[in-house]
């Protein structure tokens, strides 16, 4: 089968979680995450207001936050303001899980988009979505695409485009899945480019919740090795991208990986100083 690792990551949400989940959402909230407001929320929880989103086909701007996107949004404006705009901000990673515990508001569940994304897909009211595919390289979306049908085969994949077409091809792509009209559009085109595509065209993609998903297609074309489960059970999951990808990934994961330590160190110290303007809101 071709996700056994989602399949088992399904069935515990499914079982243990499930009894968590209230109709109202009463347990989620939102904790500010050095100036980003997170979703506090169990994966059940997640998958269940993704799912209702898409089926309600509310529009939508829904990001994955990680240690990598917190840097990125200290150096870049105008990628910060496109996460505040966010309709969701989904907390994705180890780094974020201890940083937030470090500043004293702990989030507990890493709603990493790489296990979310196949976890809804395996959900029973999942046969009635269409999904678009947009983003990688060329023939990277059409392998993924064989991949979910044979994992999910009620999935309704209604279109394909790889992320690097040419800038003046921009209103064929947005014309190709306005007319494909899915549920729920995956771009996968890596942070800042993903989250700064969406918050510029989601507007112009009506009925339609876009969600920035980072190398999941490279994961789920197997492209690119997951990490095995006892890795990411223990938080190292960045260890083995950087291990997998090292001239692609090296910078984020030592120079960024300190710059973002150094960001939570600096917030720590402002709130054992009792500074105002360092308090949690
Ligand atoms: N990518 C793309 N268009 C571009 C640049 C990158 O579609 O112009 C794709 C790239 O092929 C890869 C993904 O974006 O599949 C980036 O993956 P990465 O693992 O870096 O995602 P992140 O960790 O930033 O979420």
């Amino acid at each position: 089968m071709a996700f056994p690792e989602y399949k088992e990551f399904r069935k515990a949400v499914l079982t243990s979680q499930a009894r968590q989940i209230s109709n109202s959402f009463s347990k989620s909230s939102v904790i500010e995450f050095l100036q980003l407001p997170l979703q506090k929320m169990t994966q059940a929880e997640a998958i269940r207001l993704l799912l209702d989103r898409c089926l309600k086909r509310q529009s939508g701007r829904i990001y994955f936050v990680n240690a990598h996107t917190v840097v990125t949004s200290q150096r870049q404006p105008e990628f910060k303001r496109a996460l505040t705009c966010a309709d969701l901000l989904l907390p994705d990673g180890s780094g974020v899980l201890w940083g937030s515990r470090l500043l004293g508001r702990p989030i507990r569940f890493n709603l990493n988009g790489t296990d979310l994304i196949p976890a809804l897909f395996g959900m029973e009211e999942a046969k009635e979505l269409s999904v678009y595919l947009l983003g990688a390289k060329p023939g990277v979306a059409g392998e993924v695409a064989r991949n979910l049908k044979q994992a999910y085969p009620n999935l309704r994949i209604v279109g394909l485009q790889h992320g690097y077409y040419e800038p003046n091809e921009k209103e064929a792509v947005l014309e190709k899945i306005r007319n494909a009209k899915p549920h729920i559009l995956l771009v996968a085109m890596g942070v800042p480019m993903q989250e700064l595509w969406i918050d510029e065209n989601a507007k112009d993609l009506p009925g339609i919740t876009c969600v920035g998903v980072g190398g999941l297609f490279d994961f789920l074309a197997k492209r690119v090795p997951r990490a095995p489960y006892a890795i990411r059970y223990v938080g190292l999951e960045w260890l083995w991208r950087l291990l997998v990808e090292p001239r692609r990934l090296w910078y984020r994961y030592t120079v960024g990986n300190f710059i973002f330590m150094g960001l939570i160190a600096r917030r720590f110290w402002s709130m054992i100083r009792k500074e105002p303007f360092a308090r949690q809101s």
